[in-house]
């Protein structure tokens, strides 16, 4: 796209750009990339920039190969934290392999490709997320004696001014932010994004975890989105709100439902419902992932749905009269350490699956099914998420559906690293266990 590319080279001059990251995601979603000169921009924009395409296999990198960054013009921007002379742009890139073709391990291939699939089927997909973290002194996880409450207006801790220049910063970058607040933990935050089309959407939580870690550092402070950093107290979770769009018309609305839900919306809750015990992997990816969800904290814990927020895994907001655009679900179970490529392109295909197959939409659970006994859970076939990475493993790894939503290539490789991390992690002595069992055994 030549215009493009000449808007590019324009804002570049403009703005005295030196350098450009050029990023991209691993298979963990990690951000990753390389800076080339200004120098280089026309010319790579045109036909990429090599580098070595295994930095994005995770911890299963084989032999060095060439690949091809090719930048994303629509993803140009500033970074404004870095000098204003000699200033430092970022683009998130496609990876392309030597001849042109995308790269098979490329996570933002695999979302683009489960998008066409929806906009095959006439569908747009539009997702925001509210994404919860929590400021530490340091990586250690010392604590900044932060006194929040939830929604506290305090107005001396110092928090309320990191987020401040956090949700400034995030603006400049042009990515629109609906609101933020303090979170139920103490030292725990969420800034909440506008909702955008799924690919705007996957980058931006890529700069948004940058962001706020950049702020956080620039004052002297840790930020972090591990799922469970704490003890006995809230993790963080990435609350997805989704919507399906054909043209400009929400799919998901319907006039005549009691609940102003059309069946498009009702095919797809069932659809994320039937497959969200194989989609946990992706969408919880780490040992500590599982952590959080655990009973009592807010998290889900139960594959059910509802309009209240309890342990269900969906939860659809009351209608509001005149606002048939927002008319969306929220699906509770995502992370912010997740690899958003992969994570939304799991959740976008079990939905679509149901919507193709017409699954049966399940009643709206009556109650918490936390507080049902088994015998209750199974009478209404409740079932519970994944309790741990392992467990969560082994039914990804029998899943046609994340099968073919991250393709051959992405699912092997996927399915490697998260074996190596559970490897890692249950073979070693915790300290619940030295603690516990040296005393007393
Ligand atoms: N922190 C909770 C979680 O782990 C969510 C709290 C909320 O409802 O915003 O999902
Ligand atoms: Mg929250
Ligand atoms: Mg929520």
């Amino acid at each position: 796209d030549p215009e493009a590319t000449e808007f590019v080279l324009h804002e570049a001059r403009e703005n005295d750009v030196k350098f450009i990251r050029l990023w991209f995601a691993d298979i963990l979603g990690n951000l990753k990339g390389f800076a080339i000169t200004v120098e280089e921009l026309e010319h790579s924009l045109t036909r990429g920039m090599g580098f070595d395409g295994s930095s994005i296999e995770g911890f299963v990198r084989s032999d060095e190969r060439d690949m091809y960054a090719l930048p994303d013009p629509n993803t140009f921007n500033l970074l404004p934290w870095r000098p204003r002379e000699n200033a430092v742009a970022r683009m998130f890139c496609d990876i392309l392999t030597p001849d042109d073709e995308s790269h098979e391990s490329d996570p933002r291939a695999v979302l683009r490709r489960n998008l066409s699939n929806a906009s095959k089927l006439g569908y747009t997909y539009y997702v925001g997320p509210e994404i919860e973290y929590f400021y530490f002194k340091d990586s250690k996880g010392t604590s900044t004696d932060g006194r929040g409450s939830y929604f506290g207006q305090d107005a001396t801790d110092l928090a309320t001014d990191l987020r401040r220049q956090t949700v400034l910063t995030l603006e400049e970058l042009g990515i629109p932010v609906e609101s933020s607040h303090q979170e139920a933990a103490p030292s725990q935050h969420e800034i909440d994004l506008r909702h955008t089309d799924a690919l705007t959407m996957a980058d931006t939580v890529m700069t948004y975890r940058l962001v706020v870690k950049e702020i956080a550092r620039q004052n002297g402070y840790y930020a972090t989105f591990m799922p469970k950093p704490i003890n006995g107290v809230n993790g963080s979770g990435m609350h997805m709100h989704q919507s399906l769009y054909q043209g400009d018309r929400n799919a998901f609305y319907d006039d005549d439902d009691p609940q102003h839900l059309s069946d498009t919306a009702k095919f797809f809750i069932a659809g994320l419902l039937k497959h969200a015990r194989e989609i946990t992997a992706v969408t919880n990816q780490w040992v500590n992932s599982y952590k959080r969800l655990v009973p009592q904290f807010e998290a889900p814990t139960y594959v059910t749905w509802s309009t209240v927020n309890r342990a269900d895994l969906i939860r659809v907001p009351d209608f509001k009269p005149g606002r048939e655009e927002s008319r969306r679900i929220e699906f509770r179970s995502p992370d912010p350490a997740c690899n958003p490529y992969l994570a939304f392109s799991v959740m976008l295909a079990a939905g679509l699956k149901g919507i193709e197959n017409r699954y049966e939409f399940p009643p709206a659970a009556q109650s918490n099914a936390l507080y049902m006994s088994q015998a209750e859970r199974d009478e209404l076939g409740i079932e519970a998420l994944p309790a741990n990475l392992w467990e969560a493993i082994q039914i990804s790894e029998r899943s046609e559906l994340v099968h073919d939503s991250l393709g051959e290539p992405v699912f092997k490789s996927f399915i490697e690293n998260k074996k190596i991390e559970w490897e890692n992690y249950h073979s070693r002595v915790a300290d619940y266990e030295t603690e516990h069992y040296l005393p007393v055994l």
